[in-house]
């Protein structure tokens, strides 16, 4: 349920990319990873991304993807800064690509503080969002703003959920790091969202904060708060990976495509042997590395599959939804 999607919108796409130079490496390590042999300019990008990405997902044990749409930063007024997030993948570019391919499910992502924000969330209900995503740190979604209220009590009573970066953001501008706590998530979670906290509230780089002491007690006391284990494998990861194994209680699966795994750290941390090891770096696809790399950290099935209890199947959400949206 954490796949992204991108582009440079050259061939129609509405996408929007902008790197700094110092990513540049990161980036073609990236591209590399998910064998896409391009450059951010190329106009085709936007289509050999997609392509690459489905070719990963019918080669692996996993059935579906969620993909994740992206939207602009927004100040607190509903001024739109477009550029400033670093990514812009528009809602009816993620719906069109979950039309072509069943394999897809969409996640709409709106700033709440747009004059839109609500019709655009019932338009996004319509179309057959199965998720919410907000990267608050990166795109300046202060979720706990009294004025957005409205629009998280929608949410709950549409039943759509929420996924929300927490924790250090490396790929993308953070442009509030007090935006990066479990903290900001508690107005969406006491209007009764169920919220997914991306990463635990992990650090991405070692001097990032740690949040996860925060994801635990949040999680012990707000049975609506999940937290899911996408981009979770490098040595900042571990403390958090330490404690999921132990406890892994409403979390889901998630890979952050196209973001790096690796299996090393899990090595040298003696959780994995030496023949797990061997068989999991040598897998090629990314999405079936991640897979495989969780399954011998000694997750279960169900984490796989939980998001289901969160999300109903898109069409049987869709004919609810209408319905629900009929009745108010
Ligand atoms: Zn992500």
């Amino acid at each position: 349920m954490h796949v992204h999607v991108l582009g440079n919108g050259k061939s129609g796409s509405g996408c929007r990319i902008t790197s700094r130079w110092w990513q540049r490496p990161f980036i073609e390590l990236m591209a590399a990873n998910i064998g896409l042999a391009t450059s951010p300019g190329d106009p085709s990008l936007d289509e050999l991304y997609v392509e690459r990405l489905v070719y990963w997902v019918r080669d692996s044990t996993l059935e579906r993807a969620v993909i994740l749409a992206c939207d602009d930063l927004h100040d607190e007024t509903g001024h739109r800064f477009p550029g400033l997030s670093g990514l812009y993948v528009p809602n009816d570019y993620v719906f069109e690509l979950s039309r072509r391919h069943p394999m897809f499910i969409p996640a709409a992502s709106i700033h709440p503080a747009r004059s839109d924000a609500i019709a655009e969330l019932e338009r996004c209900i319509e179309a057959g969002a199965a998720m919410l995503k907000l990267l608050p740190c990166v795109q300046a979604v202060e979720c706990n703003r009294a004025t957005y209220k409205p629009f998280w009590e929608r949410m709950a009573r549409l039943n759509l959920p929420l996924l929300a970066h927490t924790g250090g953001e490396f790929s993308l501008p953070t442009h509030r790091r007090d935006l990066q706590s479990v903290e900001t998530l508690r107005l969406p979670l006491e209007c009764g969202v169920n919220v997914i906290a991306a990463h635990c509230g992990t650090p991405a780089l070692p001097w990032d904060r740690d949040y996860f002491d925060q994801f635990e007690q949040m999680r012990n006391s707000f049975p609506n708060l999940y937290g899911d284990l996408s981009a979770l494998s490098q040595i900042t990861h571990l403390r958090t990976l330490d404690r999921l194994r132990k406890d892994p209680r409403r979390i889901l699966y998630g890979s952050d495509y196209p973001v790096l795994t690796t299996a090393l750290w899990s090595r040298i941390k003696g959780w994995i042997g030496e023949p797990a090891y061997q068989r999991i770096r040598s897998i090629r696809n990314p999405l079936e590395k991640k897979a495989q790399l969780t399954l011998a950290l000694g997750f279960s099935d169900r984490i796989f599959t939980d998001f289901w209890g969160l999300a109903p199947a898109p069409h049987e959400a869709r004919k609810g939804k209408r319905e629900e949206l009929r009745a108010s």
